[in-house]
């Protein structure tokens, strides 16, 4: 059986080749696609793009872009068998987190990829990421359901649940890790799917819906020792400030004097959401293990576990964009929606 691919390209330095006449970095043309790379025709699929205009460096990301993206997926939910995402590797996390929280029902594959050299250079890493993410795309068990029906995130002989990574690197070419999260798959010699850790939908003919309001009302105050009472209650009196996402040490762990935790008190009783996400790559959030982490369970912060920064904020922003009432907030935080943190 053969799969039917949506490639979409939102720019990044994947999209990038090197001009043979001036030596400059020039966009790559992905609706060439066969004729740059002959030898995807050998693979089981087929391939169409779709560019989406303006291509942005994925510095440049906003929610309104997390919107265009998802838009266009459901438009062309049925068409296709699955979809690759081709981004800049700075926010691809937080756009890849962003969707997975935006699609209720997603029930085939939304592979994420990009590179770190580009795509039109001699040594690019972009080349084996689009291959490889292009199958993980197309692959599908006996009864043609499709192995990875979630939103992921490819490099480097990774495959990953996409909402558990992070930039690691901004130099190696296994730029992005999961740290709390196993491989969906482990890419040598052959794939080797993980089929344990990857989310199975209950249906598989559910229409694709989407969410698609965010609240920028959110912001992350990450602790230093230093950290001044000015500077918190600067923060937590922004006007309109619904949720804080306090970036803590170890286990979840901060202050336990006064001037620190009053501030973030008031706060709460006035209707802000503090949710509580290590500063640690690995390992989560574990309030009640020393008493620098339960004052902060005692005055209501929420525990984000062992959730990413990216995961933390793009579904807080998620939410708030959506719910509005505080009773379902808070269990939509002490729930992974879609198997983004482990309790
Ligand atoms: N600045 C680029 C971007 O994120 C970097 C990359 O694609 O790797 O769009």
């Amino acid at each position: 059986m053969r799969s039917s691919i949506l490639i979409i390209y939102t720019g990044g330095t994947i999209g990038m080749k090197t001009d043979p006449d001036t030596g400059t970095l020039v966009p790559f043309d992905f609706s060439a696609i066969y004729e740059e790379f002959p030898s995807l025709k050998r693979l089981k699929v087929d391939l169409e793009v779709q560019t989406l205009t303006p291509v942005i460096d994925s510095s440049n990301v906003q929610p309104h872009n997390w919107v265009t993206l998802a838009e266009l997926i459901q438009k062309n939910y049925d068409r296709y068998d699955g979809f690759v995402v081709l981004h800049g590797t700075d926010t691809m996390s937080y756009t890849a987190s962003a969707l997975s929280f935006m699609f209720e029902n997603l029930a085939k594959p939304v592979v994420f990829t990009g590179s770190q050299i580009p795509i039109g250079v001699l040594r690019t890493d972009g080349r084996e990421n689009l291959i490889t993410a292009i199958e993980i795309a197309g692959a599908h068990d006996v009864e043609g359901r499709p192995l990875v029906p979630e939103v992921s995130l490819y490099f480097q002989n990774h495959l990953f649940r996409a909402n558990r990574t992070t930039k690691r690197s901004a130099e190696a070419l296994s730029a992005f890790y999961s740290y709390n999260y196993p491989p969906l798959a482990d890419v040598g010699v052959n794939i080797a799917y993980n089929r344990s850790a990857i989310h199975q939908p209950a249906r598989y003919d559910e229409p694709l819906r989407i969410a698609t309001r965010f609240s920028e009302r959110v912001c992350i105050i990450k602790l230093f020792p230093g950290l001044t009472e000015q500077t918190l209650r600067g923060i937590l009196s922004i006007q309109g400030l619904k949720a804080v996402v306090l970036e803590t040490y170890g286990a979840g762990n901060a202050p336990t004097a006064d001037w620190f935790i009053r501030p973030l008190e008031e706060a709460i009783a006035r209707g802000m959401v503090v949710l509580n996400i290590t500063q640690c790559k690995g390992g989560g959030v574990a309030m009640d293990l020393y008493e620098t982490g339960l004052r902060l369970q005692q005055i209501g912060v929420e525990s984000g576990y062992d959730m990413t920064i990216e995961a933390a904020v793009t579904k807080l922003m998620y939410l708030l964009g959506n719910e509005h009432e505080p009773a379902l907030i808070k269990k939509a935080l002490e729930e992974p929606l879609r198997g983004e943190f482990t309790r």
